[in-house]
């Protein structure tokens, strides 16, 4: 668990200003959201965390630290997106696995870190299935578990349950909210839609057009005249 802090980041591609003086910071074990509009520049903000997009300007700290040169793959980070990213030709096993034979751990240990992640989302009764034979809610716990597997210090979401359909939605919310407070993993969490950013977040930073134009609780964002 680490905290993230941005400052004054720039991002542009070409006459496309995508992220325009942003900063904020975001507390060990915190649950923040970037809650904007389609376009607003959520996602490259995120890619910028993980290491995936490089600043024009600016830093990303991690724990007081610079890691705005430090490679994706040095920053420790579990990611989740909006489409599950499972890999169809795997077994739910494997898919949770693969990042972490990637990282070369031992079998066991492999094993071990499957078997927990899948039991806390609740998938640990379809490791031998492949994706096709997956719900869309399940396939998106695969998600989650491979990203939990990696016992990221800092969990990226980029609107995970959007493609859920509303009643699963909003179980998945709950879940959401439940694994995150056990876990107390910092997690940065993008979307667009209000009511999620209510339910899900300890701070809101509401961006629109690459800039950051409030921060606070739900509570001070949407209660306050
Ligand atoms: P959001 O996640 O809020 O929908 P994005 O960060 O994806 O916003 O995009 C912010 C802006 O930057 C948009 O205008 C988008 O078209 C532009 N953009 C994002 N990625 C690229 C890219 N790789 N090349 C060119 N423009 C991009
Ligand atoms: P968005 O739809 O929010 O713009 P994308 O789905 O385009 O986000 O994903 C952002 C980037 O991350 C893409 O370049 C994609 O190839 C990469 N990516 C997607 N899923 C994974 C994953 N599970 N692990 C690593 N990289 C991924």
């Amino acid at each position: 668990m680490v905290s993230v802090e941005l400052q004054n980041i720039v991002k542009k591609y070409r006459n496309v200003t995508a992220v325009d003086n942003v900063s904020f910071k975001v507390d060990h074990g915190e649950f923040f959201v970037l809650l904007g509009p389609s376009g607003c520049g959520k996602t490259t903000t995120l890619r910028i965390i993980a290491g995936l997009e490089t600043p024009d300007s600016g830093r990303v700290l991690f724990d007081g630290r610079d890691v705005t040169n430090v490679p994706a793959k040095n920053r420790n980070i579990g990611m989740v997106f909006q489409s599950y990213a499972v890999w169809p030709h795997m077994k739910v096993y494997d898919n949770i696995a693969l990042p972490l034979q990637i990282k070369k751990l031992s079998r066991e240990e492999i094993e071990k870190r499957v078997k927990a992640a899948a039991q806390m989302v609740n998938i640990a009764h379809l490791l031998d299935r492949y994706p096709f034979q997956l719900s869309g809610g399940e396939k998106q716990r695969v998600a989650v578990a491979r990203a939990l597997a990696f016992e990221p210090n800092i969990l990226l979401m980029d609107e995970p349950l959007s493609n859920l359909d509303a009643l699963l939605r909003v179980q998945a919310r709950a879940e959401l909210v439940k694994l995150q407070k056990e876990l107390k993993i910092t997690t940065i969490y993008v979307t667009h839609d209000q009511t999620e950013a209510m339910v899900l977040a300890d701070r809101v930073a509401v961006m629109n057009k690459g800039r950051i134009m409030q921060i606070g609780t739900p509570d001070e964002i949407y209660n306050r005249p």
